[in-house]
């Protein structure tokens, strides 16, 4: 390790490296460091029984492709592929679509019986969304003004986004807006060759720049000096920098890393009224090697839930999940590999005031009703599956250290603490999912862009 930083980059989700990525690529020395053994944070992959599973490789907007070709090279955006058939299935309607905006316009007058005037007006209304606009708006509201008493198309609108950053339908209608219009930009995109791939290459590209990782490496506190950040404590040591970025959680950061005792009281007023985002189960399965299955689509939103609401969403015996099925092409290097992986969205506290054998027991039940879901698409699917595996929020919390095992990170009010920290305490900044806008996969590498610009500007200025 170099004897001084300019800076220290604490965690290495999608946030965190692309980060680091944008400021070596600036000529500052960086170091990454990381407390689990392997990069990627939540964008993460567990290898079981000769199996890959993906975590958090469900999908992800069209924009990953300009953002990843900007900020991370051709390799990476020419491996993003569309998902083309999204399955909805549930008491109220069952269709598959490609998830894109022609086609919502088309399902939402044929299958709903909508007019079109009032789906363009719609579309327009949340494609004018921005992150400066009204945040008094709920997203009840927006759909209510458009499709009064419809429970079904909010379902259809609402369930996908609900899996994909937390949302509900008391939160600022914005943070639904912007995430929708950038789903219906073009639909639903994925990355081949896995999470395992696309983190290789970024940690390929990383070094190359000279940025010095290191993984298994917990950081303890940031050292601040007259409330100015310093550098790091890890196992013991002092690590000096110039600017410190946490890619932790914004209220780990705070509480963990920081402590309130340095903050001002506005500051900490502000921050206590911070909600994390819920958190997520999922199951994972494996289909024995020779086996295989047809194709039921690549993502299914399933539910036998009769109406949508996000408390039955997050439900400790939720009836709602979404499987993700990935085919060998997924991954066309490697030996045929069928797994399918269902997630729940979930509350931490349901799973953290269980006793061992309650936890083991809600466990086990979870995977049967998974599985017997699964039947439903796949009859016949249970002889083919050799390797069963899952995980709960407290999963989740073990393998990142998030509040409450958080999915996405906080609701809307997280992202003025995560871009206040450093008016704060100069020279400490966050980066990482807050505000639902800058979670999920291009909300984290996006946010990893616009901190290093505020770093950039803070290295060059001191
Ligand atoms: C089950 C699930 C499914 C998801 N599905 C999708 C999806 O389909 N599409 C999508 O776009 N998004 C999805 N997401 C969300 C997406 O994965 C995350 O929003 C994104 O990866 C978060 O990136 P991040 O930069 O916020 O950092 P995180 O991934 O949260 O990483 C933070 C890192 O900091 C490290 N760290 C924490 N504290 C310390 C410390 N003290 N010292 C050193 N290191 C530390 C952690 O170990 C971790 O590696 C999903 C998430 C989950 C959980």
């Amino acid at each position: 390790m170099k004897p001084t930083y300019d800076a220290i980059v604490i965690g290495s989700g999608l946030g965190g490296l692309t980060c680091a990525k944008r400021l070596a690529d600036a000529d500052h020395r960086v170091l990454l460091l990381e407390q689990h053994f392997q990069l990627g944070g939540l964008a993460t992959w567990f290898k079981r029984g000769g199996h890959i599973f993906d975590v958090s490789l469900h999908g992800f907007p069209y924009g990953m492709v300009k953002t990843c070709k900007k900020y991370w090279g051709k390799t990476i955006q020419s491996a993003i592929v569309q998902l083309k058939n999204i399955v909805f299935d549930n008491p109220q309607f069952s269709l598959t679509t490609s998830f894109s905006k022609d086609d919502f316009i088309r399902l939402l007058q044929e299958r709903f019986g909508v007019a079109e005037a009032v789906v363009r007006e719609f579309f327009i209304t949340i494609e004018g969304m921005n992150f400066y606009d009204d945040q008094k708006l709920r997203t009840f509201e927006l759909f209510e003004r458009f499709f009064p008493g419809r429970g079904d198309i909010h379902r259809l609108l609402l369930e996908p986004i609900s899996y994909a950053n937390g949302s509900t339908l008391d939160e600022p209608a914005i943070t639904y807006g912007i995430v929708f219009s950038n789903f219906m930009n073009r639909g639903v995109f994925t990355f081949e060759g896995g999470t395992d791939r696309l983190i290789g290459l970024m940690e390929h590209e990383l070094k190359n720049l000279g940025v010095d990782i290191r993984t298994s490496a917990r950081v303890e506190r940031v050292v601040l000096n007259k409330g100015r950040a310093t550098g790091v404590m890890v196992d013991g040591k002092y690590i000096p920098a110039r600017a410190v970025i946490s890619n932790a959680g914004i209220t780990n950061t705070v509480d963990d890393l920081v402590g309130r005792e340095v903050l001002s009281e506005n500051f900490c007023e502000r921050f206590a009224q911070v909600r994390v985002n819920n958190s997520s189960c999922q199951v994972y399965f494996g289909i024995r090697k020779g086996e295989s299955i047809p194709d039921i689509g690549d993502l299914l939103f399933t539910s036998r839930e009769e109406q949508f609401t996000s408390e039955a969403l997050r439900d400790l015996r939720t009836k709602s999940r979404t499987f993700s099925v990935y085919y060998p092409k997924t991954r066309p290097d490697a030996p045929p590999d069928y797994t399918i992986v269902a997630s729940m969205n979930a509350n931490f506290d349901d799973w953290a005031r269980l006793n061992a054998h309650e936890y083991a027991q809600e466990k086990e039940a979870m995977v049967e009703r998974c599985l017997a879901d699964l039947e439903r698409y796949l009859p016949g699917v249970h002889s083919k599956i050799d390797v069963i595996e899952s995980a709960t929020p407290l999963t989740f919390q073990r393998y990142t250290l998030h509040s409450k095992g958080t999915s996405f990170g906080t609701k809307f009010e997280g992202l003025d603490i995560s871009r206040s920290l450093h008016k704060e305490l100069p020279g400490l900044f966050h980066v990482g999912s807050v505000g639902i806008i800058m979670s999920g996969w291009l909300g984290a590498i996006n946010y990893g862009v616009i901190v290093a610009n505020d770093v950039d500007s803070w290295l060059r200025d001191t």
